[in-house]
């Protein structure tokens, strides 16, 4: 079962978001908080705006990324109910599986093939 190419971008989003998130917070904010460097404080809240912005547009992705079984979406989920065949907790977590060649829905348990999508 192929998954749809648009999921790739989604986690993509999803990591390059929580990437700069991490960055921003675990690097560039106790830089800026130690020093007076003005160009510290831009480049952290720069990296936390585009943190913010990757993780709207991997939401918004992931409203059109579907499961090729059951249709629903593949890294949104409503309710706390995940399929007993998925390791991951929630949708999020999905898209950070995503690049280790198959993710599980949570939805349905289907195994769903990423690689070369
Ligand atoms: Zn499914």
């Amino acid at each position: 079962m192929k998954a749809p190419k648009l999921g790739k971008y989604c986690s993509i989003a999803a990591f390059a978001g929580a990437a700069c998130l991490l960055i921003a917070v675990f690097i560039f904010l106790p830089i800026a908080y130690f020093t007076d460097v003005e160009a510290i404080d831009t480049i952290a809240i720069m990296l936390l705006f585009s943190g913010v912005a990757l993780c709207f547009l991997h939401y918004g992705l992931a409203l059109a990324v579907r499961c090729p079984s059951c249709r629903k979406l593949l890294m949104f989920s409503w309710s706390k109910h995940i399929h007993k065949n998925s390791p991951c907790e929630n949708g999020t977590e999905v898209a950070f599986h995503w690049f280790k060649g198959q993710v599980v829905c949570i939805h349905c348990g289907q195994t769903i093939e990423t690689i070369g999508t």
